[in-house]
């Protein structure tokens, strides 16, 4: 398999050099020549697969032969061992879990995938491996943890200011080790920013070979469709697929959907459910891509702006959004629907969602309330407590913290303030890393 720039100006490159890469020279995104097509036999007979075997079948053709069978088979297993149910919610309603990996939230699939992967590329690499991520909040913690302690790895994660969740920063400023946090002025449009900006000015870090962790790297995304194929696994009523719910930010989630979904799993429509942050509600509603600058919600990992991996949709389907909309429709809702979706599924059947699911909920139920025969899944993003400031005022009941949390939220923090500024980042990078 093959990866090409959506910008069509850089060579293709095996899976390999897309995971080192991260972002093309062109600053495109990588897509893959074509999109594997599976067995009918093998989405029939999913329920006999363990979760490895389904995980490994779905990778396998991406990854081609930079890596050997059995690493694959390791990565892949040490990737999804965790628990991903299904939990019903009402008779309409289930939960996709992605929260019971180490931090908690959906991202730890990616960034396990891909730190692995990555660890197995730059086995014999001279330069020092600098590691380069931009999170809105849960990113870095996964990305982090990950990364904690590989040999020849350093990561530097830069996180907006005041803009994430006091459990998220714990689990970006407490690791220490080679795990660096940077606390940026700004917002997380402008960490993107400043990581793109760096990789443009690479040459002023000879020593360094940089590589992102975003959910742009082919490595954190594409192994976010194996828990849509989990989740379908799970599904009682094969006849009648789900419709599914993903809390969009940076939309690398859905899209894993979406790719699954184009490689054969059976989904009925996807929702993109977006906060107030609303792009692509507004691009699918009036054919036109709006210029936004993101707001702070109650569901902070979703304050994206300008969705880096819609491209990659885009993509998907051939650049033909009436193709896309047939597939897809984007809600946006506010803090005070999502506080109050939040607290009637607590109420009303003892599901405590967090704020990211509650607006997936909330834009499932609006679709499903004009498609009365449909069932869905709302893909459960995080773990409640993550968010537990937020929460327990809006439930009114304080939630019980695992106890790891408990020692994280006390142990002490080694962060750096810095400047939204290429500068800022790159004198940070000379002075702790060169
Ligand atoms: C990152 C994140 C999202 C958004 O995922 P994207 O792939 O960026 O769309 C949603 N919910 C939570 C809890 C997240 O951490």
């Amino acid at each position: 398999m093959l990866y090409y720039s959506t910008n069509g100006q850089s060579p293709k490159v095996d899976f390999k050099t897309a995971t080192i890469n991260g972002q093309t020279p062109d600053k495109g995104l990588y897509f893959p020549e074509f999109i594997p097509q599976l067995e009918k036999s093998f989405i029939e007979n999913i329920d006999e697969y363990p979760n490895e075997a389904i995980a490994y079948e779905i990778i396998k053709p991406y990854v081609g032969n930079t890596i050997p069978a059995d690493v694959l088979k390791k990565i892949v297993e040490e990737t999804v061992n965790f628990s991903i149910p299904l939990v019903p919610i009402n008779e309409k309603i289930a939960s996709l879990e992605l929260f019971h990996g180490p931090t908690l939230a959906f991202k730890d699939i990616g960034a396990r995938f891909m730190s692995r992967c990555l660890g197995y590329f730059v086995k014999d690499q001279q330069k020092k491996v600098t590691v380069l991520v931009a999170t809105s909040g849960d990113t870095g913690g996964a990305v982090a943890n990950g990364f904690y302690d590989v040999p020849g790895v350093d990561v530097i994660i830069l996180y907006p200011s005041g803009k994430v969740s006091s459990v998220q920063e714990k689990q970006l400023t407490t690791l220490g080790k080679n795990i660096h946090a940077l606390e940026v002025k700004g917002s997380f449009d402008d960490c993107q920013q400043m990581v793109k900006d760096v990789f443009a000015h690479a040459a002023d870090f000879p020593q360094l070979f940089l590589t992102s962790a975003n959910s742009i790297n082919v490595a954190r995304w594409l192994p976010q469709q194996f828990y849509y194929f989990f989740a379908y696994k799970q599904w009682a009523d094969k006849n009648n697929p789900p419709v599914i719910s993903v809390p969009s930010g940076n939309f690398g989630n859905i899209c894993a959907g979406l790719l699954a979904a184009a490689s054969g799993l059976p989904v009925k429509h996807f929702i993109a459910a977006c906060n107030a942050n609303d792009t692509i509600p507004e691009f699918l509603n009036t054919g036109i891509y709006p210029e936004k600058k993101s707001v702070a919600t109650i569901s902070n990992a979703m304050d994206v702006a300008s969705p880096s991996n819609f491209v990659r949709i885009m993509e998907i389907f051939g650049q033909q959004v009436p193709d896309l909309k047939k597939q897809l429709t984007a809600y946006s809702v506010n803090d005070a629907d999502t506080k109050a979706t939040l607290k009637k599924v607590f109420d009303e059947y003892q599901y405590l969602l967090d704020p990211h699911g509650a607006v997936g909920y909330n834009a499932l139920e609006q679709y499903l309330s004009g498609n009365i025969l449909e069932k869905g899944i709302v893909v459960e993003t995080a773990h409640p407590v993550k968010f537990y400031d937020v929460v327990e005022p809006i439930i009114n009941k304080s939630i019980e913290i695992p106890a790891f949390i408990k020692e994280q939220l006390e142990a002490s923090q080694q962060v750096t303030l810095i400047d939204n500024s290429l500068e800022a980042l790159g004198s940070f990078l000379k002075n702790q890393l060169m």
